[in-house]
């Protein structure tokens, strides 16, 4: 169904009211506060981020909620609607469950350790990465605590509830603790947790656009540098609305695909001297084509255009308005399909469909090889295009499609 404005104000009181009342059947008491971090959907600038490139995300209003509370004991103990069992563990243990491995990941396909469940990684490499930055005798004396969490933010479809997980557990221990945490450090911390505890080899980019969310905004994030800039869209004004169209097929980061797309972007930037593909322009890419495989070269020609295209689509926003961005979002997905090769059918059908029934724009959005696809359309035409979107998805034989609105939104805060 298709979120009327009045529906997405309970979408945000459902995340929060969920994680208090999880709290209490957790706890027998009331947290101390809950605070809560958006999702994100990108418009543009896909796999660029690890490549130190451009990107420009937006937070979503879809949130994820964590109600915490410091407790005595120097534990632990995380709680997810998402899952049937608490975790607890010493605060202490946790840097030999999450062993650094220093500043790189750990090798694509590693999972986290297998004492704890995936989902609670999140959250308790937060805690580790957030004691990770202050001296040890610091983190030795901080207070345990216990967190319960509830997300709004649908789980593996492209709008990163895992960012939205990291940034309302870092955002609760940055107050409990008294951290003073600036955003883009809690954003580092996220992609820390993701890299190091969870093991997923995923960018800066999901954490950033939840932490630095603003409403009517894109985060324009320069991800060498970790600059950003509010992008205002208008979207509303301009009478579009971003339709997300879930596929329903699920990703998994941790294995496959994504890490050999990793592994061909540093060959790519190896091969042309460069720190990274970031250093590259559309110029250097007939020296990619002599130097490269072809496959490998079609991964370069995907991030060295889609940097470029992501510079034009702010200069588009900024110039003529969201309705001059259709096109830069169409080359994106074909950049997507045919050179870095992340689609799928039903993405493709998605992003067809919705093409030809009057939508401005429209690309997949997030990692690939499964999740959710964007269209921007005029707000009169969303049903239209919706409808088109589930017959095509009927006539191919694929799963109904979950299909909702994205508004831009802000960041992190504390709600109660
Ligand atoms: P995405 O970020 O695109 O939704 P990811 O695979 O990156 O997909 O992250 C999804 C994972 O994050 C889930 O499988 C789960 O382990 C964890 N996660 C997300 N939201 C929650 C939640 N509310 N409670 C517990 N774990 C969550
Ligand atoms: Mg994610």
């Amino acid at each position: 169904a298709i979120l009327s404005d009045g529906a997405q104000i309970s979408v945000e009181i459902t995340a929060v009211a969920g994680a208090a009342e999880l709290f209490r059947a957790l706890t027998g008491s009331a947290p101390t506060g809950v605070w809560s971090a958006p999702g994100r959907a990108n418009l543009i600038g896909e796999h660029t981020d690890y490549n130190d490139g451009f990107v420009l995300p937006f937070a979503i209003q879809h949130r994820t909620a964590a109600a915490a509370r410091l407790r005595a004991d120097g534990r632990i103990r995380v709680a997810s609607t998402f899952a049937s069992e608490p975790v607890e563990v010493a605060l202490d243990d946790l840097d030999a469950l999450f062993p650094a491995t220093g500043s790189g990941t750990r090798t694509p396909g590693d999972t986290a350790p297998a004492t704890v469940p995936e989902w609670a990684a999140y959250p308790l490499g937060i805690a580790w990465a957030l004691r990770g930055l202050i001296p040890a005798w610091a983190a030795a004396t901080l207070p345990g605590v216990d967190i319960a969490i509830a997300s709004d933010v649908p789980v593996g479809a492209g709008l990163s509830s895992s960012a939205a997980i990291e940034g309302a557990a870092a955002s609760a221990l940055n107050e409990l603790w008294g951290l003073g945490l600036d955003p883009v450090t809690l954003a580092q911390a996220g992609r820390r947790a993701e890299n190091e505890a969870v093991g997923a080899p995923t960018g800066i980019m999901d954490q950033m656009a939840s932490m630095l969310g603003h409403a009517d905004a894109a985060v324009f994030l320069d991800c060498r540098s970790l600059e950003t800039r509010s992008i205002p869209l208008g979207f509303a004004e301009a009478g579009l609305e971003v339709l997300v169209i879930d596929t329903g097929v699920k990703h998994a980061h941790s294995t496959g695909g994504y890490g050999e797309r990793r592994a061909s972007c540093e060959r790519g930037a190896a091969a042309l001297g460069i720190a990274a593909l970031r250093d590259a322009t559309p110029a250097d890419l007939p020296r990619a084509a002599e130097l490269l495989d072809e496959v490998d070269f079609r991964r370069v020609r995907h991030v060295v255009t889609e940097d470029q295209r992501v510079l034009d689509t702010v200069a588009a926003l900024a110039a003529d308005g969201p309705r001059a961005i259709g096109d830069l979002l169409v080359a994106s997905h074909a950049s997507l399909r045919d050179d870095f090769e992340i689609s799928i059918p039903e993405l493709d059908a998605a992003v067809e469909a919705a093409l030809a029934h009057g939508a401005i724009g429209a690309r997949m959005t997030g990692g690939g090889f499964g999740g959710a696809a964007i269209a921007l359309v005029d707000h009169d035409a969303v049903e239209r295009v919706s409808d088109a979107v589930r017959r095509a998805f009927a006539d191919a034989g694929f799963a109904e499609p979950h299909l909702f609105t994205v508004t831009p939104s802000d960041g992190p805060r504390r709600d109660v």
